[in-house]
């Protein structure tokens, strides 16, 4: 008898319906009843990983602890569980043909014509079932990126299908989530799209077990009743997920609708508490209860699109309920930056931070950036390349170093503060192949960070090719750049602080990577709370 139960979650009528949100707040009240959980991402495009990605196509790349560069699904799902995913909690086709075509070359099919089904079924099915195997999960939760009847997620609906078949249905549930449109002129909310997705999936053998329908305006009991008799579930498993104020609610919503209670009993499990939600809805009550209001700037390249900086807006977000204070973020594009608006643009910000990024569109605006929050004592945020730019920031203004610089912008730049790290030198390929995932770091016990974490090793997650050039370390501290904290092994600078400016930090890696709604960020906790202070 198999141990782990599975749910699949899929998707119908639209994409951008929130099917991470359903997932991971589902995942959160079986949590909260005692079961042990994680959420896996299956996403049909023919990347590797989105590493390679750029954020305008797909939002910002998620890093895990273990180095895997994911869909930003995956944030959702640590915020969310408060524990960590990894390597194999996403999984996309690209990363699917390229095993089983690495096994044809080997030899492993010898004499058999390798074919979507059953190689590339069997690899997807492999695939689901490691976590629940490997990771003693009692609920492995998969969400099927994309909606159900495009081409490239045939594979995936015959997987779960098969799997259904492989497991027994009290094994492996389908919740399909889907969009119950709102016609103004009509005055009604409307069923046929969601009947023809589910016909959709049932095409393809997949009956789903539970509904959950998008919506704006509440659905009636005859509604209900229709969506139960077309799609054939039960009225009970006709779960409402309207409009919601913050992703936050959504546990909540999902729990007064009974999500977890249809869940449970459709895979034959029985709770051993009542999901109570006691931390959550502390964290939410502080949330939506700020005792006063600041204003930050994030100043990156993609801000027209929310998705591309996601973990860094929820950790700000997490550490303003810490703080009890509403954080208005003004997101300023870094190319509309230069020294003669700066004063006007960053008008009335508490603090600022810069964001991670590559290349050198935009990096000019990002330096100005630094230096005038470093010249008029604003708290600043540097998060990776926003670190880079503070070093060479100081090097070009403190330490007229005149066009100093990182080797990844100009490569024949005189004085290169921030430089190709040595083990990259000799990778030519680019997927996959930067610094990735948690590396130690010691911390000064004089600093702010030190104050911020309260301990003097931390282990924080990375995505770099370049870094701090130790070469510069003793001009650059001897003219008040301190690094406050450095990896052990190689002497990497991963902090930098300036001890006489009120709160200026800039990290080598990505704390917004691990920031969740029980355990805020220390630093972002920090950093509002400096600029708060400046406000004050
Ligand atoms: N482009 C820089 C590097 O590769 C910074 C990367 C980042 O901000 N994630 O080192």
């Amino acid at each position: 008898m198999p141990n782990t139960k599975y749910i699949f979650v899929t998707g119908g009528v639209t994409s951008s319906l929130g099917k991470g949100i359903i997932a991971a707040s589902l995942a959160k009240l079986l949590q909260s009843s005692g079961f042990s959980v994680t959420i896996q991402k299956l996403d049909p495009y023919i990347n590797v990983d989105p590493g390679t990605l750029n954020p305008y196509e797909h939002g910002e790349c998620f890093v895990t602890t273990d180095g895997a560069e994911t869909d930003l699904d995956l944030g959702h799902y640590e915020r969310f569980l408060n524990i960590p995913t990894s390597q194999a909690n996403n999984v996309t086709t690209g990363r699917i043909y390229q095993t089983v075509i690495n096994k044809e070359r080997r030899g492993d099919y010898l004499g058999k014509t390798v074919q979507i089904i059953p190689h590339i079924t069997n690899e997807i099915k492999r695939r689901i079932q490691i976590l629940g195997k490997t990771g003693n999960f009692d609920i492995v939760i998969t969400e099927i990126g994309g909606t159900v009847g495009d081409i490239e997620s045939l594979p995936y609906v015959e997987a779960v299908r098969q799997l259904q078949w492989d497991l027994g249905k009290k094994n492996a549930i389908v919740v399909h989530l889907t969009l119950i449109p709102y016609l103004a002129a009509a005055k009604e909310l409307k069923t046929k799209p969601t009947q023809h997705s589910v016909k959709e999936l049932m095409q393809s053998g997949v009956s789903p077990d539970i509904l959950v329908c998008r919506t704006e305006h509440h659905l009636n009991e005859s509604i209900k009743r229709k969506l139960a008799l077309f799609c054939n579930v039960t009225q009970d498993a006709i779960i409402e997920s309207i409009d919601a104020e913050t992703i936050y609610d959504v546990p909540n919503l999902m729990l007064e609708e009974g999500l977890d209670k249809i869940v449970l009993n459709r895979l034959g499990l029985t709770a051993s508490k009542t999901p109570k939600l006691e931390a959550w809805n502390h964290f939410l009550k502080k949330y939506k209860n700020p005792k006063d209001t600041i204003e930050v700037g994030l100043i990156g390249k993609y801000v027209e699109l929310q998705d591309a900086y996601k973990s860094i807006l929820e950790s700000i977000l997490h550490a303003g309920a810490q703080n009890e204070v509403k954080v208005k973020i003004k997101s300023i594009h870094s190319e509309e930056i230069d020294k003669k608006n700066i004063e006007e643009v960053f008008k009335g910000l508490d603090g600022v931070v810069v964001a991670p990024g590559f290349g050198d569109r935009g990096i000019e605006g990002k330096i100005e950036a630094v230096r005038y929050v470093r010249e008029n004592n604003i708290p600043f945020l540097g998060i990776c390349l926003g670190m880079q730019m503070a070093v060479i920031e100081y090097a070009r203004n403190i330490l007229h170093l005149k066009d100093a610089n990182s080797t990844e912008m100009n490569l024949t730049t005189p004085y290169p503060v921030i430089d190709l790290m040595e083990d990259q030198k000799n990778v030519t390929e680019k997927g996959g192949t930067m610094r990735l995932g948690a590396w130690d770091c010691k911390i000064d016990k004089d600093s702010n960070v030190y104050k911020a974490y309260g301990k003097e090793m931390i282990s924080e997650r990375h995505r770099h090719r370049y870094e701090y050039n130790n070469e510069f370390l003793k001009q650059l501290t001897e003219a008040g750049l301190k690094p406050t904290g450095v990896n052990p092994e190689t002497g990497l600078v991963e902090i930098i602080e300036i001890p006489t400016h009120p709160w200026f930090v800039g990290v080598q890696y990505h704390p917004e990577y691990s920031s969740t709604v029980l355990n805020p960020h220390p630093l972002f906790v920090a950093f509002i709370k400096a600029s708060l202070d400046n406000k004050g």
